[in-house]
């Protein structure tokens, strides 16, 4: 029985993206048949066609919705992603893999990462990834899930997926509408709004179909049709800090085993990203327009594809930057209408998934209490912040020799980025004054990657160094590591076991 007098009846998605349709299912799983959920699409003005790599967090979002990995795989084409090989930050020549995972574990009371600064000091050469199990498998080509054993190095490593964008839409629509989402297709052409409380009420489509709803979620990407063009919610740009605002899109064959990994590319106005799907690869050129013209960047993402191109090219604009208030009346901004931070760390299709968890946590009433809509929006800040100062640390972090890259290099940062690094170059310290997405491997991936070498490491690795030899336990960690690489399957082999195509 509803106690609630109040209770949300109906709920309006605008947008049949992916963050439209991400949306759709959670509620619909959460909430659903109780509210009724009502997703208006249009077919002519499509969906922005990119976001196929992701970050671990994803599985949480499919365990609620309680898909399973082979189903979810099979649908969208999808394979594995260990993490991301950066090649060409930090210098022209550098190469660097970021893990989803530790790097080894800790041993005698000291991270891990101060026994490998020491032993750099006296001259052993290794680098970083080779302490992550995530790497040993990367580089190999293999995958499988991680053991169940924390003991076990081969529990050590996390990882997501690359999947098809369109793929996944189309299989989230399905699993919603059998939870009773009902799909409008057709272009609004209009928002309806309440007089007195100035609450969005409805919107009307170029047919004059109306569709009225207690509460909005504005899914619309780009257009962010709800929340700024009606409601005027503010956006506040990054621009300044994170200066590429194109990217082209083309994707090409595969040429060879499917990777399992993200690979970022640096090159003179930008970064080039290649995702490896069943069926094909993805790739984009994102570029700062100030710095290189339109046909050049395509010029350069065609130099660098693997194979031809097998579509027309696609270039999107955007600026870096956040909604000022994502949630305002009655009104929720998910995706890109809330906000947008480059793909260079897979981060879009997180935000999309912690913003509907918020949501459910913060779920209103038709009282519409403020109340919402601020915790909503200060918890939203602070992911987007986080994020944003982990992407610009790449940007920071480099010492390539181009106009584009020394000017990131030199740029002011945010004061808390600032902060962190501070601690870093001092003593090797990994701080953050808050709970954030990526946590201390991550960063230490990207600083040392990028050659920020520290001035200290840790004074108790030096204190310790008698008792512990240390050089023979990062060597026979790592030995351990490449022996266990070889236990997994390759990748293509871990797809066709974990997620077998149907026979045709
Ligand atoms: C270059 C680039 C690369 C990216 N790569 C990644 C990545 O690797 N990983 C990642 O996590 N994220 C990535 N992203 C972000 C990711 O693509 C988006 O977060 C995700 O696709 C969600 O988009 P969306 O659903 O918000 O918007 P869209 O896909 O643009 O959907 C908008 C929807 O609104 C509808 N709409 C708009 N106006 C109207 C109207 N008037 N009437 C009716 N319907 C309307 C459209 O038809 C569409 O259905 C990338 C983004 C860009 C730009």
């Amino acid at each position: 029985m509803d106690t609630n007098p109040h209770a949300l009846r109906s709920i309006v998605i605008v947008g049949g993206g992916s963050a439209g349709w991400m949306t759709a299912a959670a509620l619909a799983n959460a909430v659903g048949p109780a509210i009724a959920i009502t997703l208006v699409e249009s077919d002519a003005i499509g969906t922005i066609g990119v976001g196929e790599a992701t970050i671990p967090p994803i599985h949480s979002f499919n365990a609620r919705l309680g898909i399973s990995e082979a189903d979810f795989l099979r649908a969208t084409r999808g394979s594995y992603k260990l993490g991301i090989e950066f090649v060409g930050w930090g210098t022209a020549q550098s190469r660097y893999f970021h893990p989803f995972g530790s790097y080894g574990a800790d041993f005698d009371r000291v991270t891990l990462h101060h026994w490998w600064l020491r032993e750099r000091l006296r001259g052993d050469p290794t680098p970083i990834d080779d302490y992550a199990m995530c790497w040993a498998l990367a580089r190999e080509n293999r995958f499988g899930p991680p053991v169940d054993n924390p003991r076990d190095v081969r529990s050590t490593h996390g990882y997501a997926y690359h999947f098809d964008a369109g793929l996944y839409a189309r299989f989230l629509r399905d699993y919603a509408e059998a939870r009773g989402v009902r799909r409008e297709e057709g272009r609004i052409a209009h928002v309806g709004r309440d007089g007195a409380s100035g609450l969005l009420t409805q919107v009307t489509l170029d047919d004059g179909r109306v569709i009225a709803g207690d509460f909005f979620v504005d899914c619309s990407g780009f257009a962010a049709l709800l929340i700024e063009r009606e409601l005027h919610a503010g956006f506040d740009s990054w621009a300044h800090w994170l200066p590429c605002d194109s990217a082209v899109a083309l994707p090409c064959a595969n040429t060879g085993p499917i990777t399992p990994y993200t690979r970022s590319t640096a090159h003179a106005a930008g970064w080039q990203w290649r995702i490896p799907l069943q069926h094909r690869q993805g790739n984009g050129h994102v570029y700062c327009s100030g710095a290189i013209g339109d046909d050049q960047a395509l010029a350069v993402l065609r130099d660098h594809l693997d194979a031809p191109g097998t579509a027309d090219p696609r270039v999107i604009r955007f600026t870096a930057g956040r909604r000022r208030r994502a949630w305002l009346g009655n009104c929720v901004a998910i995706g890109l209408s809330g906000g947008f931070l480059e793909p260079l760390e897979s981060t879009s299709l997180h935000l999309i998934q912690s913003g509907i968890e918020r949501l459910l946590l913060l779920l209103p009433d038709r009282r519409h209490d403020p109340l919402n809509a601020q915790e909503y929006n200060r918890a939203s800040a602070q992911e987007y912040e986080r994020i944003r100062d982990f992407i610009i640390l790449h940007y920071h972090a480099n010492t390539r020799p181009e106009p584009f890259w020394q000017q990131c290099a030199s740029a002011p940062i945010p004061d808390e980025l600032a902060y962190k690094i501070r601690h870093w170059t001092h003593a090797a310290r990994l701080v953050s004054p808050q709970d954030e997405l990526f946590k201390n491997p991550s960063w230490l991936a990207v600083y040392l990657g990028q050659g920020m070498i520290p001035a200290h490491h840790d004074a108790l690795a030096d204190l310790r160094a008698e008792e512990v030899d240390a050089g023979s336990h990062l060597r026979r960690l790592r030995d351990m590591m490449r022996a266990a690489a070889q236990t997994f399957p390759t990748h293509d082999a871990a797809l066709a076991r974990f997620a077998p195509q149907p026979a045709v």
